[in-house]
């Protein structure tokens, strides 16, 4: 249930109305907009009478939210979320570019496609340290070593990290990344979402192979219903019948949760189509739909790569794409965070 306060109301009597609502038991978010101060009313609401509501001074209207969930619901929060995430801004007007290697595999390597890549223009760098592999022969990824030399690439660079979690049990080995990555694998882990709600990093939350966008947001939702706000979707594709491409991207998610949700989108071309030529047209694609950054996969040598070779861009074709971009997103009126 939302509601929606008159634009005069006194602090006092929205505080008065918000001890009201405590002491019936409702948790409520606060939300004030330019335009207008909502109430977002969570838990079972049924029992509450809304035109009851309504005879109080301060508020203007109160309205039944119909979807499950709240917190990651526009209507509980009208303006878009945005995001200072290490110095840089994620959200509406920003456009943001997440490049690096699929997996952490060497210090020169990690070292290497950093330098190349924030040199490029990218504002954060990927890689992951523990990899979600089809098969338990192929590289597993090099777990806390791999977290260390993704640091240390940190520390040389400047350039804040992005990095995947398999496992709640390793939270605090997380402690200096700046955005913990859910992979689509684990969209639905409702264990590790939970834990990753009382803690406080960003989390981007990778689409489930075969999710809806309902199923999604709800998965923000187990996030945010911890305490933790900073969720950053980021589409990779689905699984549809088609095989010319790795999975099938699914451009109007950024629309859709646009729609229906406050938080940012991002989109991941690399995983989306496993074809690095893809990767130009989608990203420009991604921008002219309203996405608020990409993720790109990027390897100093894709040949030799561990993981994800094939769809790897090269450190000069990623900065070929990089030098095409920059008139969409001018276009779309967003700035290109460095
Ligand atoms: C990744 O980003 O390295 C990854 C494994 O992606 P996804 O979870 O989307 O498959
Ligand atoms: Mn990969």
């Amino acid at each position: 249930m939302i509601v929606i306060l008159k634009q005069n109301s006194q602090k006092k009597d929205v505080d008065a109305f918000l001890k009201q609502l405590e002491e019936m038991g409702f948790e409520h978010h606060f939300s004030k907009g330019k335009s207008s101060t909502i109430i977002g009313i969570i838990g079972d609401t049924s029992s509450l009478d809304a035109d009851d509501l309504r005879t109080n001074d301060i508020v203007a209207d109160v309205k039944r939210v119909s979807e499950p969930f709240k917190l990651a619901n526009r209507k509980f929060h009208p303006l878009d979320s945005m995001f200072n995430i290490a110095g840089k801004m994620i959200g509406e007007g920003h456009f943001n570019v997440f490049a690096g290697p699929c997996s952490v595999e060497t210090v020169p390597q990690m070292v290497e496609t950093a330098e190349a890549v924030k040199s490029s223009g990218a504002s954060f760098l990927r890689g992951g340290a523990f990899k979600p592999r089809t098969s338990p022969y192929s590289f597993q990824g090099l777990h806390d070593e791999g977290l260390k030399i993704l640091l240390e690439a940190k520390k040389i660079t400047g350039l804040p990290i992005v990095t995947e979690i398999m496992n709640q049990a390793h939270i605090d080995l997380f402690e200096d990344v700046d955005i913990i990555q859910v992979g689509a694998r684990n969209m639905q882990n409702f264990e590790l979402l939970k834990e990753l709600g009382k803690c406080n990093k960003p989390i981007l939350l990778k689409r489930g192979l075969s999710s809806t966008i309902e199923e999604w947001v709800m998965s923000a939702e187990y996030i945010m219903a911890g305490g933790n706000e900073q969720v950053i979707f980021c589409e990779r594709g689905i699984r549809t019948y088609e095989t010319f491409t790795r999975n099938t991207l699914d451009l109007s998610a950024i629309p859709a949760l646009k729609a229906i949700s406050h938080l940012p989108v991002i989109v991941d071309p690399s995983h989306a189509t496993g074809l690095p030529w893809m990767v130009e047209p989608l990203t420009k694609a991604a921008i002219a739909a309203g996405a608020d950054g990409v993720m790109i996969e990027v390897h100093n040598n894709p040949k030799k790569a561990l993981c994800d070779g094939a769809q790897s861009l090269t450190p000069q074709q990623f900065d070929d794409v990089m030098s095409k971009i920059k008139k969409y997103t001018e276009f779309e009126g967003k700035v290109l965070e460095k």
